[in-house]
């Protein structure tokens, strides 16, 4: 049945071959995966391992889920594609549901394929709806690799144009690792204060991760939205949510902005909407998406397929009560990397984030740089059964973004073989 597979080593050649050369790896031997099944994935020799990482926050429901792949090749064998000129049901509904889940005024939905794309067009609505080019974003912040969203991107590792929008200002994101969030949320709206009173009337938008994924699991004191929110106000400049990484429940709420208490004017989704299927969005209220005027559409976005499955998965969400899940899990997983970073201070110095949206700071040794030893962890964790994330601004930070579904169990194991893997780095 696995005739066609051609082995890890000759994946690993055809990849260095005929890929770009910058495509990034994360382990010196990476696994060749040729099978998911809700919160495990196998690779070519029926190795088993437990995902803690998702493919950074996409297969919420799951690999496979078969309550939701049955709905998307149900949808595959009716009616695939159609153009956005002839009315479908499924890209409405989804619309409509989304209204439900979506906060205040926001009730409008563009689709689209991808997170980049999102926020592109998150960023030109903003544009068009106040006539202003500049943009407010955070430092170490991701929003993709189009050229805006790039040029909004503070994480340096990710920024690869040569020509970027040079219309954006990046501010002190509030965290810093010798302060307190409040202290750091305090020096950031500072720094906010001073853009705005040197350009606000040039900016059109500010756009933010309520949770930074890839710079950290960086939470910004709760306090910290609103402030921003009630200063970007005066000046009508937009509040753009890139709900990307962090929405549909894995930080215990639908949208992770719900923390903080306050409504954004745009939301972005991608990822764990379509659980591994493209499905992108970028929503908004009734008066904002007006001043988006000439005639757009997607091919792809909201097609059939994309659409039918993620109402399955929104189903999903809401009948396995997954946000209240990834609340009460994520918080025996976080207590178990407190526990080991107790255990191991020289190695864990930091443990962030809420829900199934944690990080874990390590740092290095006399003899081992920090990147390097993250590295090391991920390597004996993968050897183990086990597949984490990484990211930070010193690629030093474990991700912990699991499928919603992992078990209690599952959490356990992984933490003892954490917890072996650190002993021996002790
Ligand atoms: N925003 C955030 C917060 C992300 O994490 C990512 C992807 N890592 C993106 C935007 C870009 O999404 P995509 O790769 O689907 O274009």
């Amino acid at each position: 049945e696995q005739s066609n597979i051609i082995g890890r080593e000759a994946v690993a050649a055809k990849r260095k071959q005929y890929f770009y050369p910058c495509t990034a790896h994360f382990y010196r031997d990476a696994p060749q995966l040729v099978r998911g099944s809700m919160q495990y994935v196998y690779d070519e020799n029926g190795k088993e391992y437990t995902d803690f990482f998702a493919g950074v926050s996409v297969v919420a429901c799951g690999h496979c889920n078969p309550a939701i792949t049955s709905r998307t090749i149900e949808q595959l064998q009716q009616l695939q594609h159609t153009s956005t000129v002839y009315l479908t049901q499924p890209n409405v509904e989804l619309a409509e549901r989304l209204e439900g889940l979506l906060p205040g005024a926001l009730r409008r939905t563009f689709f689209v394929n991808s997170g980049s794309e999102a926020n592109e067009g998150a960023l030109l609505l903003a544009r068009m709806h106040t006539g202003r080019k500049g943009f407010i974003a955070l430092e170490a912040g991701l929003h993709g690799r189009t050229n805006l969203t790039m040029s909004v991107t503070g994480l340096q590792m990710w920024r690869t144009d040569a020509y970027l929008d040079e219309d954006v200002t990046f501010i002190q994101r509030p965290y810093h690792p010798e302060m307190t969030l409040e202290e750091a949320a305090a020096q950031s709206i500072e720094s906010l204060k001073a853009v705005l009173a040197e350009k606000g009337d040039t900016i059109a938008a500010m756009i933010v991760e309520p949770i930074q994924g890839n710079g950290g699991m960086i939470m910004p004191a709760l306090s910290y939205f609103r402030e921003v929110k009630a200063l970007l106000e005066p000046y009508g400049i937009l509040l753009i949510d890139d709900e990307i990484q962090t929405g549909y429940g894995r930080t215990g709420a639908m949208f992770a902005m719900e923390h903080y208490g306050i409504v954004p004017d745009i939301i972005s989704m991608a990822k764990a909407l379509g659980n591994g299927v493209p499905v992108a969005a970028f929503s908004t209220t009734d008066e904002i998406a007006a001043s988006l005027n000439k005639p757009s559409a997607s091919t792809f976005g909201g097609n059939p397929v994309s659409a039918a499955t993620a109402l399955a998965v929104l189903d999903y969400i809401r009948d396995e009560r997954l946000p209240e899940r990834a609340a009460e899990l994520g918080g025996r997983l976080k207590a178990g990397l407190l526990l080991l970073h107790e255990r191991y201070p020289a190695v864990i110095t930091d443990v962030r984030g809420t829900g199934f949206m944690l990080g874990a700071e390590l740092a290095g040794s006399e003899t081992e740089d920090a990147a390097v030893r993250t590295d090391h962890v991920l390597e004996e964790m993968k050897d183990r059964g086990y597949l984490i994330g990484k990211n930070g601004i010193g690629r030093n930070v474990l991700a912990f973004q699991p499928p919603l579904v992992v078990t209690a169990e599952n959490i356990d194991a992984m933490l003892a073989a954490l917890n072996e893997v650190l002993q021996a780095i002790h």
